[in-house]
């Protein structure tokens, strides 16, 4: 296969200084850990330790819960929505300011290539910031009274935990709504992924935000259970696998807390014969290998009509080895490391039980470096329904490929999953992308396209791909409260 040979292109590590350690961002300042417990962050693709950070234990929990009350009941909810916005806009100023480093921080501590953070994750994350500043004074103009004449009025403390795919991003998703409405937040990154969490405090002292308003704190799945079951929180806000979704909806039933949560998929990209393949082809190529496939609404099964089957699946074969997969610094880079040596055991581990049930394995030839983790495009045919890599979201670079005759065959197997979270259509015809979208249970369905986001846009799930949505107008409602219902 002809392929262009490109010379080494990488983005400069000297943009950011990484500290040695980290300690905990709360009440405006970087703090000790009580217990003083510590780890390290890798570099996924090197496995070079990147900085000591801080597990934060019961007591540091307590602390930033009482931070971010004490911010709250201080001037931070009573400040008009004004002044609020005024904060937003900026840290969202300061972080296209800054953007160049976070992207380097995002790369160096995720794996993801830096043409995605550069492009992807960091603009979008300071267009949320945008946004929401826009929203902070016209909450009232929003229709979120629900009906009862009251202004909405913010809840409290938002204990926030998020996953490592879309580090800065989802800290974005989160913190971003819960400003504009009045509230104060406790957030936990993921154990892979603190850093630009971390470098994003930063951002808030710059930005003069109020000590306490935003408090950051590192560690492991243990830290999160703290945070969303302290009483001293009022809502939840989480985003990450389901199973963990459902012990945080367990821990919280019968108390006054709300949550949202935005949990995994198994999202259908769905081909018509009618459909431009080439473009399809490329749709396919983003809905899966954007991200390493590290993405929640990944297109990750691909429905495509049996007649044209094989053509798209040759033409697929052919991009996929163009795709380069390497250092993820380099700005010609296309897929990057995998995020962690625990998130590659689980894609080897499905994609062997996909074979061991049938399936048929590609793999792009592709150089992977000797160090880090690494997982070649992969792509699986002769794939039935009730195999396990159809059904379970592996959350890695793996396409699984099932065919379809109708439109109805195509609704019924798109819809043969636990999830719901997206889904997407290509086809010609406008009238098929309407009864097509009116009939897949996912929260989100693209039409000739894939992995679109816009903050203005709410993002969320049907069935096991959570409740609540993020963005938007509907997201805002996540964060508010009104005389009706308090
Ligand atoms: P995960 O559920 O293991 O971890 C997510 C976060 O929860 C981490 O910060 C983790 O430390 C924390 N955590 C773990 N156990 C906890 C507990 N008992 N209580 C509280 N917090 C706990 O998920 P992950 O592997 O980090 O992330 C990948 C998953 O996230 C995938 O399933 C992906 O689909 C999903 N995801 C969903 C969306 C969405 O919007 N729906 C977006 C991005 C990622």
């Amino acid at each position: 296969m002809a392929k262009f040979e490109y010379a080494p292109a990488p983005e400069s590590r000297a943009v950011v200084t990484i500290a040695a350690s980290y300690g905990l961002f709360i009440g405006g300042d970087f703090i000790e850990a009580t217990d003083g417990s510590t780890y390290e962050t890798i570099n996924p693709s090197s496995e070079e330790a990147l900085a000591e950070v801080t597990e934060a234990g019961k007591a540091d929990v307590e602390a930033a819960v009482r931070a971010a009350r004490a911010a709250f009941e201080g001037p931070w909810s009573r400040l008009p929505g004004t002044e609020r916005g005024k904060y937003l806009f900026r840290i969202a100023r300061i972080l296209q300011e800054r953007a160049r480093e976070f992207a380097v921080l995002e790369t160096l501590d995720n794996g993801k290539p830096i043409k995605e953070s550069r492009d992807f994750d960091i603009p979008l994350a300071a267009a949320h910031f945008f946004y929401h500043a826009g929203w902070a004074d016209k909450l009232e103009h929003a229709g979120l009274s629900g009906g009862s004449g009251q202004p909405p009025r913010p809840l409290g403390v938002v204990g926030q935990v998020i996953p490592w795919n879309f580090p800065l991003l989802m800290l974005s998703w989160k913190i971003a709504p819960a400003l504009a409405a009045g509230n104060t937040v406790v957030l936990k990154p993921a154990q892979t992924t603190p850093l630009t969490a971390l470098l994003f405090a930063e951002v808030c002292q710059q930005a003069d935000l109020p000590a306490g308003v935003v408090n950051i704190i590192t560690g492991a799945g243990e830290t999160g259970r703290l945070l969303v079951e302290h009483p001293g929180v009022d809502k939840v806000a989480f985003t990450g696998s389901t199973q963990v979704g459902k012990a945080i909806a367990r821990s919280i039933a019968g108390t006054r807390k709300r949550a949202t949560l935005e949990l995994g998929g198994k999202a259908a990209n769905i081909v018509f014969d009618d459909a431009a393949i080439d473009e399809a082809v490329e749709g396919i190529v983003n809905g899966i290998f954007f991200n390493q496939g590290h993405v929640c609404c990944a297109g990750s099964r691909l429905l495509v009509q049996e007649n044209v089957a094989d053509d798209v699946i040759m033409r697929l074969k052919h991009r996929l080895q163009t795709l380069r997969v390497g250092d993820p610094l380099d700005k010609n880079t296309d897929v990057g490391a995998i995020n962690s040596a625990a998130q590659l055991a689980r894609i080897r581990e499905l994609t062997e039980i996909g074979e061991a049930q049938g399936a048929t394995r590609w793999s792009a030839p592709c150089n992977l470096p000797d160090r880090g983790f690494w997982f070649a495009p992969t792509v699986f045919t002769d794939v039935c329904q009730s195999h396990r890599i159809a059904q379970e979201e592996i959350c890695g670079p793996v396409l699984s490929v099932l065919t379809f005759r109708t439109p109805q065959e195509a609704v019924a197997k798109a819809n043969n999953t636990p999830y719901g979270l997206s889904a997407g259509i290509w086809t010609e015809k406008g009238s098929r992308i309407l009864w097509m979208a009116d009939q897949l249970r996912a929260g989100v369905v693209w039409a000739n396209t894939f992995n679109r986001f816009d903050p203005a846009s709410p993002f969320g799930g049907y069935k096991e791909s959570g409740y609540g949505r993020e963005g938007g107008r509907h997201g805002l409602e996540a964060y508010v409260t009104t005389g009706a219902n308090r």
